[in-house]
C-alpha cells in the first residue's frame, strides 16, 4: 500500500506536479522507496549544479566536532559514534586539557578517561578503545596519527567512516565519510543511491566532480543535519529542492 502511494508521488514528481506527501508515515514510505533504489538518479548536470550551489552558499564548510590536532580529532570522531557532535563537544574540552596526545591519554588511564566521557553513549567501550588506540599509536606510529587508511582502520574503535573523516579533515584527502546524514541525503535526493554506506560512498566518489570532493562530505552532512532532516525535512528552505527526486519532498522549487 505504502509502495503504491509512494509510486503515485514518484510519478507526480517526474511529471512536475506538486508533491503532497507530508505525513511522517508517508515520508517514511518514501524513504523506504529511496532505499530500494526507486528514486531517479541525478544527471551529471544536476550533480554539478547542486554542488555549485553548496559551494556558493558555504565556500569553506567545517565539521562541528571540536579538536586541536589530528589526535584529538581522531578521539572526537571515535567518541561521536552513535552520539551527537554537541554531546561530544561538551565532554572533550576537559579531556583534551589533560590528554591532547596519545602518550598523555595512556598516562591518564582508562578509569579517568571513562569518568571524563561518561556523558557520552557507550562510554565504557569508547574509553577502552581510546586507551588501546593511544597505546598502538605510541608503539607503532611514534605517537602520531598515521596518514594511511589501512593503519587508521587497524586502530581499535576506528572503522572506515572514522578513517575517512580523519583523512579528509586532518590530511586534506578528497574522500567522503558516509554517516547517517550523508546516507539519507544521497538516497533521498537521487544523488548517489545505495543500500549500504560503502555503496553510497563508492557512488559519491564516482559522481561528485573532483573539484568538489574535498568539501562534499561537510556540505552533505550539514545539509542532512540542518535542512534534510530525517523527520519533516525543511524542503521550503532547501537549496536543491528543484533537483531533489524524493517523492516525499514538500516543495518542487528552491528558494531564490
Ligand atoms: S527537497 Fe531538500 S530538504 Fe526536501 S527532501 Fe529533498 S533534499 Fe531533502
Amino acid at each position: 500500500m505504502a509502495r503504491n502511494t509512494t509510486r503515485r508521488h514518484l510519478t507526480a514528481a517526474r511529471k512536475g506536479r506538486p508533491a503532497r506527501l507530508k505525513s511522517g508515515k508517508a515520508q517514511a514510505a518514501a524513504d523506504a522507496e529511496a532505499a530500494l533504489g526507486d528514486v531517479p538518479q541525478w544527471t551529471k548536470a544536476e550533480v554539478e549544479e547542486a554542488f555549485r550551489r553548496f559551494a556558493a552558499a558555504n565556500p569553506h564548510p567545517r565539521g562541528e566536532l571540536q579538536s586541536i590536532n589530528p589526535f584529538t580529532l581522531l578521539v572526537a570522531v571515535v567518541l561521536s559514534a552513535q552520539a551527537t557532535d554537541a554531546g561530544v563537544n561538551r565532554a572533550t574540552p576537559a579531556l583534551f586539557k589533560l590528554a591532547d596526545t596519545p602518550e598523555k591519554m595512556v598516562k591518564l588511564g582508562e578509569p579517568r578517561v571513562r569518568a571524563l566521557i561518561k556523558t557520552i553513549g557507550l562510554y565504557r567501550t569508547k574509553a577502552k578503545n581510546l586507551i588501546a588506540l593511544s597505546k598502538k599509536l605510541v608503539a607503532e606510529h611514534g605517537g602520531k596519527v598515521p596518514h594511511d587508511r589501512a593503519a587508521l582502520e587497524a586502530l581499535p574503535g576506528v572503522g572506515r567512516k572514522t578513517a575517512n573523516v580523519v583523512l579528509n579533515t586532518a590530511f586534506g584527502e578528497p574522500v567522503i565519510a558516509v554517516d547517517t546524514h550523508v546516507f539519507r541525503v544521497a538516497n533521498r535526493t537521487g544523488l548517489a543511491p545505495g543500500k549500504t554506506p560503502l555503496d553510497v560512498e563508492t557512488k559519491l566518489m564516482q559522481v561528485v566532480p573532483e573539484r568538489y570532493l574535498l568539501h562534499a562530505h561537510h556540505w552533505l552532512i550539514l545539509h542532512g543535519r540542518y535542512v534534510c532532516l530525517a523527520r519533516r525535512p525543511l524542503c521550503e528552505k532547501c537549496l536543491i529542492a528543484d533537483l531533489c527526486k524524493w517523492p516525499g519532498k514538500t516543495v518542487l522549487s528552491s528558494p531564490v
